[in-house]
């Protein structure tokens, strides 16, 4: 049977995204596209206590800006709706009382104190211990027609063994007498997660399952379900962990003392969607060729779920700033602009900012978009600095040399009739030429008094162009004077 390739991202409305579920949403998408398939968003708000305005905005924003277009969803429509699950509460129960029926679940009337009392005598680890798996008939009547609160668990089989493969992990199987009789449907009526997804997987008629590897141990269960109902089983393919690297050298679970850990906190750390994207997808999957730079339609067409490895992923923050600055470079000056205008407005809040020569010095050099502020900083207000940055061995200037140069080199630029790229240029090379200097004998000097600092994107021309003549002067008499 040729069946359609059918993929979900079911994310809990939490008010972020984890690197962790977008690499999940990105690897369904990647799944669904590269076959030909759909991609499916549904939204997981069953535990309303958990609930968090603006969360499915976030969701959805999120989903825009990588550029995951479902094709089915809450907001989309689609043949299989709702996509809500707390809009699909009403379906869940029937499944659990045919499961009743069939025998391969039961009503268990068990109170709360019983239930805490046993945990108490089990102590951790503990299960449920069947207690109404085998009431007689007459009395779970009884107790309904009572109104006693109950919940429906699943009747797990007591004996052998349950198998099933994952596309990742391979075969596994566990034994039966290890599984809990879980609840299904809950006393409100509700139905627990792991009920859910497999009615909602079901009868959206999702071909495969993606998710963290922390859901493998559960997926027996699911299978058992898929099993009770006589429905086919879709591929599951459990994701590897993603890890951070410790000071110490070690790696443990991601988390916030490793760096941004959301796809907004990522985007605040001044990277950008398309370079979050392509690192995410490596970060777990390998191409054929190893080839490293993609984009979303080339990561379709290449992906494939045997590039998936189980071993454990470290999302390392040097890789993806390199891949950051790469997408950064690959912009056009107008979009880099539109990009970087935020964070020029942070340092020239006041002033009109020169924005096509910050581009022209900044857009080699940033790999963050979140330095521009820090690189650019010294334009606004000359930083105080020690008159020993003056003094360059590569550069062989010392203080004595450094002060001949700026007072020959402020004598020059006074009488500079045109501020421009050319004119400071030609006027500096001249001058070094005459007086049988390195080049940079005189830059050196010229661009320390100009910014006050050592490290500068740009060289001494672009900055003295940007500061204007002015400001170039004021700053080269204060260096001067500093000598
Ligand atoms: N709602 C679950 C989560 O956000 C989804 C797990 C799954 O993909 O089945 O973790």
């Amino acid at each position: 049977m040729n069946m359609e390739v059918r993929t979900r991202y079911a994310p809990s409305p939490t008010g972020f995204m984890h690197v962790g579920n977008l690499r999940t949403a990105l690897y369904e998408y990647l799944i669904a596209k590269s076959q030909g398939g759909k991609f499916i968003l549904r939204i997981e708000d069953t535990d309303q206590e958990r609930l968090v305005d603006g969360a499915v905005e976030v969701i959805y924003r999120t989903l825009d800006m990588v550029g995951l277009k479902h094709d089915e969803g809450p907001d989309v429509g689609g043949e299989y709706g709702p996509y809500v699950q707390s809009q699909r509460k009403d379906m869940y129960k029937p499944y659990a009382e045919q499961l009743v029926k069939e025998g391969k679940a039961y009503y268990c009337f068990c109170t709360k104190e019983r239930l805490d009392a046993l945990h108490q005598e089990q102590g951790v680890g503990g299960g449920y211990d069947r207690h109404c798996r085998d009431l007689p008939q007459e009395e779970v009547d009884r107790l309904l027609a009572q109104g006693v609160p109950y919940v429906i668990r699943q009747k797990m089989p007591l004996e052998g063994s349950t198998t099933f493969q994952d596309a990742v992990y391979g075969e596994i199987t566990v034994e039966n007498k290890e599984l809990e009789d879980q609840i299904l449907l809950k006393a409100d009526g509700y139905p627990t997660y792991n009920f859910a997804n497999v009615i909602d997987d079901h009868s959206m008629h999702i071909t495969h399952v993606v998710r963290g590897c922390e859901y493998l141990s559960s997926a027996p269960k699911y299978n058992l379900l898929y099993e009770a109902f006589g429905w086919e089983v879709p591929t599951y393919v459990h994701l590897p962990l993603i890890m951070g690297k410790n000071e110490d050298g070690s790696v443990s679970k991601l988390s916030k003392r490793h760096g941004a850990t959301s796809f907004e906190d990522l985007m605040a750390d001044g990277y950008l969607p398309e370079a979050v994207t392509n690192y995410i997808a490596l970060l777990g999957w390998c191409p054929k060729d190893n080839q490293e730079m993609f984009t979303l339609e080339g990561l379709a067409e290449s992906f494939s779920i045997d590039g998936i490895s189980k071993s454990p992923a470290v999302f390392d923050y040097d890789k993806l700033t390199w891949f950051n600055g790469e997408y950064i470079r690959g912009k056009s000056p107008e979009e880099f602009l539109q990009l970087a205008k935020p964070y020029f407005r942070q340092a020239f809040p006041d002033t009109e900012a020169p924005y096509p020569k910050l581009v022209e010095i900044l857009q080699p050099r940033v790999t963050r978009l979140t330095q521009i502020p820090e690189m650019i900083g010294f334009f606004q207000k000359l930083p105080g600095y020690e008159k020993e940055l003056f003094i360059n061995k590569k550069s062989k200037t010392n203080l004595e040399n450094s002060k001949e140069v700026l007072e020959d080199t402020i004598a020059l630029l006074e009488a500079l009739p045109n501020w421009n790229h050319d004119g400071i240029h030609d006027c500096l090379i001249q001058y070094a030429q005459e007086k049988g200097l390195k080049n940079g004998t005189v830059m050196w000097p010229v661009r320390i008094a100009a910014a006050g600092q050592l490290v500068t994107p740009g060289g001494a021309i672009e900055i003295l162009e940007i500061l204007g003549r002015e400001e170039s002067l004021r700053r080269l008499r204060l260096g001067l004077a500093k000598l």
